[in-house]
């Protein structure tokens, strides 16, 4: 076996004939991060087919009571996670060993301690990630321990997926169409077997007090089994119904699969397969519910490979022609936002809805967003920090993505001009006022159609009047855009509409 290898697996292990042979070796150390299951998880898969004792690793983070981009809700999914996958690899013979402090410190200690030949691992792709697994290798391949990745956190990884001239793609329904096109990767089969030495010490399984974290909000059920139970109960029915349903704010219509998606309790090629599935045993009327659910996994798999290829929307806009754009500081709105205090029923039941479950539904995701960088002039950078330290699915490829669509100053965004009215967007999407009244409590009697329409006096008592006057604000926006591009408003009645989601 050559050490040193860095290859990249392509998220099965049919792919190389004769491998399992030729890698055969005593010890693999199998590092989960994002894709904590046994399930179609090629990696952990490949570990076990070729060695005979696997260790199958958590490294738990070490700061200290605040992180600029997470926050109680995500990790204390990540420790119902963990304590799950601990679980499901005892009932089949293994165990997680859990170690604390730098990634790349403690997978080679652990690797040196155990004589462990390799380290496998599912590659990631935000430039932290890449900048970790470059240091791992290099620190790993010194000691002349081997590093293997694999693609299990994305069905086609950003790299696959290029026009005709080897480029990324920009914009997102060429990218869809050439996704499409691509032979997909089958399921990895599920892990039977699992031997972890016995002498390897492992830290307890993490809880939020690690963090110095107390629990923030009543989020979901973490793990492998909630993950696909999840799964079951979004195919039995609303998958059927989702073109029309998904922006429906009073039904249940989407699948709840975000935080899974995020932490890999269930893969995306899984979901793809149920979903392929059910489409050859449907009509054409629930056909075109599954496509579009579909369609949503290939927008996640866009945003991968915009960060992939085009890191610096971490810290800048995608479009350049935005980057001279003004913004107001004002941390009094910021907080005002944050806190559901604006005034605007639709946006202060999104952030509630938000700082109670770690959750809010995609349509008011854009609704806020837009309100925040719109309405109020604040940096989308804000909004994106804040869901990031308050979304159990906060991921930064699609949290990103989804702050300059609503901008207007990504990839594929929405165009700047075209500015959602919250009060319109109520009356599409909570006619009935249903989700306004399940998270504002203080205006559960009050007629929902005053919450698509500017109130004259106060809704209820102790419900502030609006913060801002939309129309207004909408005005100022539009100036700030065109001033800083130099469009006027005949270039903006040129444009194409781009994605039809405003
Ligand atoms: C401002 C803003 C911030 C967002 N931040 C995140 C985030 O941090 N993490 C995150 O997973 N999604 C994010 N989204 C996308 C979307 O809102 C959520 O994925 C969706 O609401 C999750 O609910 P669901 O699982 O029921 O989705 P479904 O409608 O059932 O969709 C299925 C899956 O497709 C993916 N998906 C759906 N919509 C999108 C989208 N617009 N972009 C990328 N992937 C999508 C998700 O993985 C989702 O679980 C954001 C959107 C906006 C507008």
């Amino acid at each position: 076996m050559k050490h040193g290898a860095a290859g990249v697996c392509s998220g099965h292990v049919g792919l190389e004939p004769g491998f399992e042979l030729r890698l055969m070796m005593a010890r693999i150390i199998h590092w989960f991060r994002r894709d904590l299951r046994i399930n179609d998880n090629s990696s952990l898969y490949s570990a076990c087919q070729q060695a005979s004792e696997v260790m199958p690793v958590y490294i738990v983070s070490k700061w200290k009571g605040t992180h600029p981009w997470t926050g109680a809700n995500r990790q204390e999914f990540l420790c119902g996670c963990l304590e799950s996958l601990a679980r499901n690899l005892e009932q089949i013979g293994g165990r997680l060993i859990v170690r604390s402090g730098s990634p790349v410190e403690e997978l080679v200690r652990l690797a040196h301690e155990t004589r462990a030949e390799a380290i496998y691992l599912s590659e990631n792709y935000s430039p932290y990630d890449r900048a970790i697994e470059k240091q791992l290798r290099d620190a790993a391949n010194a000691k002349g321990i081997q590093v293997r990745a694999f693609r299990d956190t994305v069905i086609l990884a950003p790299s696959e997926v290029l026009n005709h001239k080897g480029e990324a793609f920009r914009v997102f329904t060429p990218y869809a169409k050439a996704w499409q096109q691509h032979t997909k990767p089958p399921l990895t089969p599920k892990v039977g077997r699992l031997a972890t030495p016995s002498d390897v010490q492992s830290d307890p399984l993490p809880t939020l007090a690690h963090w110095d974290m107390r629990s923030e909000a009543q989020i979901l059920p973490a793990g492998e089994k909630a993950g696909r139970d999840r799964l079951k109960q979004f195919l039995r029915s609303a998958i059927y119904g989702y073109a029309s349903q998904r922006s429906n704010l009073s039904a249940s219509g989407t699948s709840r699969l975000s935080q899974d998606l995020r932490f890999g309790t269930i893969s995306p090629r899984e979901i793809l397969a149920a979903c392929e599935k059910l489409v050859g045993e449907c009509s054409a009327a629930q056909r075109r519910g599954i496509h579009t659910f579909i369609n949503e996994l290939v927008w996640r798999e866009f945003y991968f490979q915009i960060l992939w290829h085009f890191p610096h929307v971490l810290d800048r806009d995608f479009r350049p022609e935005f980057s001279g754009l003004q913004w107001d500081l004002d941390p009094a709105k910021l907080q005002r936002w944050g806190e559901g205090l604006t005034g605007f029923p639709i946006v202060d039941a999104g952030m509630r809805e938000l700082n109670a479950t770690g959750y809010m539904h995609n349509r008011v995701r854009m609704i806020v967003a837009m309100f925040l960088t719109k309405d109020l002039h604040l940096d989308w950078r804000q909004g994106e920090k804040y869901f990031m330290r308050k979304l159990v699915d906060g991921d930064i490829p699609a949290n990103n993505g989804g702050w300059q669509w609503s901008a207007g100053t990504g990839a594929d965004a929405a165009p700047y001009f075209r500015i959602q009215n919250p009060w319109t967007q109520t009356a599409d999407y909570d006619p009935d006022g249903e989700y306004i009244k399940r998270w504002v409590p203080e205006l559960r009697d009050v007629d929902p159609t005053r919450f698509t329409r500017p109130p004259e006096e106060k809704l209820a008592p102790g419900y502030p009047l609006p913060m801002v006057d939309h129309a207004r604000e909408r005005q100022v926006a539009l100036e700030r855009f065109r001033s800083a591009t130099k469009f006027s408003q005949r270039d903006e009645l040129k444009r194409p509409a781009g994605r039809e989601k405003v």
